[in-house]
């Protein structure tokens, strides 16, 4: 059977970055690149709060630059997913969707997480067009004009507040009559001029029209979940902050989480609760969930994976 040092699950700005510090540290690293290659990112448009790229860039290209630095290095990328990891056993023995079995010393989980969408189909078409998971990443595109944040939890609030500091106009789109989120993020939403809070009011769907070689958002049909009146607001932006789905099922019973499904590690360290298996990115990480921060601490999970191998020698 296959033994490889260290095996990478996931091909985010994580996944890619622990692959250059392993490489660079002459690990034999081969990354299975998962179901989506590049990750999340590959999914937004422009990127402006990376550093190092002044002008900004596609998604698709940072994940591009980031995959062939950790190729220069001897990353070997793989196509498909990891399905099963057996870690009762040393060497790990892990299952893969197309290789069939194989044996790993280490292994960094670098599987993200994904934003929960309001699964309209009107959604769909606008995705790149007005509607954003990432008020942090794609806010600025939308300086002046009015949007919509959808939820009633922190990081809708916290999406709204920032918003609404670039925004004409925010509308908090919240289904309940209270908001979920902690009472001082509440204040600062019912207490900002340019949010106004819809109560008990749901999306029924979104329109928009063709501009260029896309289509853009220009509004949204919305209705009152206790009346069913229904209402249109006009508006450029449509943030959906309604949570994220941490891509750990495959762990569960395996690696601690919390009741979400973040893998929990260790206080300033990537470890987890299994010796070898290391997490870093989305995949552990509820609050920040930027691509810098997802970067940062897949170099320390290549730094602490090659600690540990070297410790095992
Ligand atoms: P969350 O707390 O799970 O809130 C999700 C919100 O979306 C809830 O208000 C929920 O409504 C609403 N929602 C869910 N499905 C919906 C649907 N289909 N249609 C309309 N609304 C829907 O998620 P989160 O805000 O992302 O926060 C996740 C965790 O991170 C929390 O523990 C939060 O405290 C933490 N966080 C902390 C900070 C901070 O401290 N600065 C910032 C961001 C997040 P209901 O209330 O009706 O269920």
């Amino acid at each position: 059977m296959e033994h490889i040092e260290c095996l990478i699950i996931g091909s985010g700005p994580a996944g890619y970055t622990s692959a250059i510090y392993t490489c660079r540290a002459d690990i034999k690293t081969v990354v299975y690149e998962g179901v989506l290659p590049g990750g999340q990112l590959t999914q937004t448009t422009e990127i402006e709060n990376f550093p190092g790229y002044p002008d900004g860039i596609t998604g698709n290209d940072m994940m591009a630059d980031l995959r062939r630095q950790a190729e220069r290095f001897g990353a070997e990328m793989r196509m498909g997913a990891v399905t099963a990891v057996d870690a009762t056993q040393r060497p790990f023995r892990v299952t893969t969707e197309f290789d069939g079995e194989l044996l790993a010393d280490c292994i960094i989980v670098a599987t993200g997480a994904s934003a929960r969408y309001l699964g309209l189909p009107s959604e769909e078409e606008f995705k790149g067009g007005g509607v954003s998971a990432c008020a942090t990443c794609d806010g600025f595109f939308y300086k002046g004009k009015d949007v919509a944040v959808v939820g009633g939890g922190d990081t809708a609030c916290e999406d709204a507040t920032y918003l609404s500091k670039l925004c004409n106009k925010v509308y908090l789109i919240v289904r309940r009559d209270v908001l979920r989120a902690s009472k001082t993020m509440q204040h600062r939403v019912l207490n900002t001029p340019n949010i106004e809070v819809l109560w008990t009011t749901q999306t029924k769907e979104l329109h928009g029209e063709q501009q260029g070689f896309r289509k853009k958002l220009t509004e949204a049909v919305l209705y009152d979940s206790l009346t069913k009146e229904e209402r249109t607001i006009a508006i450029s932006g449509f943030f959906v902050a309604i949570g994220h789905t941490p891509s750990t099922a495959m762990f569960k019973g395996i690696l601690d989480m919390d009741e979400e499904g973040y893998i929990i590690t260790k206080p300033k360290s990537t470890a987890t609760n299994v010796e070898g298996i290391f997490a870093c990115g989305d995949c552990q990480d509820r609050l920040y969930r930027q691509a810098i921060v997802a970067a940062g601490t897949g170099a320390m999970a290549g730094i602490e994976a090659e600690r540990f191998l070297v410790a095992q020698k």
